[in-house]
């Protein structure tokens, strides 16, 4: 698309510059010289048996289109401010489409943090952690403390397990190593050298460089024995339990988990009950982590979906 791409620091291959309002506007360019006709703001309120397609004008008018082949790529339920609201689902159950509730995905979780850490660290990220999900499921990144919880990289990945455990129990532990690069042997070995008259942040900052957010969090997930005794203390530190009590609502996650079942639609992302009719993007029953997995989801469901369409049309009955 005569964008150059560069490779970042985590092998991924992104558009020089980064800007996607360039791509954007390309791609546009490239739809209107492929005589692609854009109707923007209508919304998609129905589907009729026949297979016609009723949208609500901006005007507030109803308008019928019957196409010969239809793609839905109509997104999940997460920021429904950008208008994927997840109101299609409606209108697919209707015609017998098996539909899984959506979900947040690559969201935050709650705990109640007391008010001295939130006072002091509410914001704060705290990098290079490996955090384990309660099934053994782990992810080296980066976790932010914030008013409700937590957020960050770091347990995006981890969302469907945690999810998962708060669903069945309505508790989650979310485990953390706050010192990933050292042994638990090698951490027993530095706390237990004489403190001498620093406090313990001073010394828990000299022995291992954890910094303050660190501490604080160790402070808030440790009982106070903890600290009196080395090999409990450098356990803590290896092995840190989170609490998580909710997961954060789905109007604020990155995107969603559930929508149309995968048996639903056939290897051209077909919908089985709806012949001629393809679904394409997030509105697929499929979650992936952050990092570029759900855009090239998106991106790769969208061609498959495309191409199965162009074979629909091209097949000897011809349309629908
Ligand atoms: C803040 C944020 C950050 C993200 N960061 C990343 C990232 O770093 N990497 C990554 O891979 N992904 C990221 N994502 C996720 C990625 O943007 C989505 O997975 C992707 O956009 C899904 O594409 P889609 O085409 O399926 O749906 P969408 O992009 O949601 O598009 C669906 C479109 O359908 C329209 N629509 C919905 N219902 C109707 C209706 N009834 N009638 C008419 N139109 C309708 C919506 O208005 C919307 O324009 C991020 C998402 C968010 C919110």
């Amino acid at each position: 698309m005569g964008i150059d791409t560069e490779v970042g620091s985590s092998g991924r291959v992104f558009p020089a510059g980064a800007r996607a309002a360039d791509l954007l506007q390309l791609w546009l360019a490239r739809l209107r010289r492929a005589e692609v006709k854009m109707h923007p703001n209508h919304r998609w309120r129905d589907l009729t048996p026949t297979g016609t397609l009723i949208f609500q004008r901006p005007d507030g008018a109803s308008r019928e289109i019957t196409p010969a082949g239809t793609v839905l790529a109509l997104g999940g339920a997460s920021w429904p401010q950008t208008g994927s609201d997840g109101a299609w689902t409606s209108i697919l159950a209707r015609h017998g489409v098996a539909i899984i509730p959506f979900a947040p995905a690559n969201c935050g979780f709650e705990t109640p943090w007391s008010a001295t850490l939130l006072s002091r660290h509410e914001g704060a990220p705290l990098k290079n952690l490996l955090l384990r999900a309660p099934g053994g499921q782990q992810q080296v990144g980066e976790l932010v403390i914030t008013r409700y919880g937590i957020e960050g990289g770091g347990i995006y990945p981890l969302t469907p397990f945690l999810r998962e455990k708060l669903a069945a129990t309505g508790r989650a532990i979310l485990t953390v190593d706050l010192k990933r690069d050292l042994a638990e042997s090698e951490v027993r070995a530095r706390l237990a050298k004489p403190r001498g008259k620093n406090s313990w942040s001073n010394f828990l900052r000299k022995q291992l460089r954890l910094d303050g957010a660190a501490f604080s969090l160790l402070r808030e997930c440790c009982a106070e024995a903890d600290f009196a005794d080395p090999t409990r203390l450098a356990a803590r530190i290896k092995r840190l339990p989170i609490p998580l009590t909710k997961i954060r609502p789905i109007a604020e996650a990155i995107s969603s988990a559930g929508g149309i079942a995968m048996d639903e639609v056939d290897a051209h992302c077909m919908l089985t009950r709806l012949p001629g009719v393809f679904a394409a993007g997030e509105m697929l029953g499929w979650e992936a982590p952050t990092g570029g997995f759900l855009l090239q989801a998106a991106f790769s469901t969208g061609y498959c979906a495309a191409h199965g369409l162009l074979a629909w049309l091209a097949r000897p009955a011809g349309g629908r």
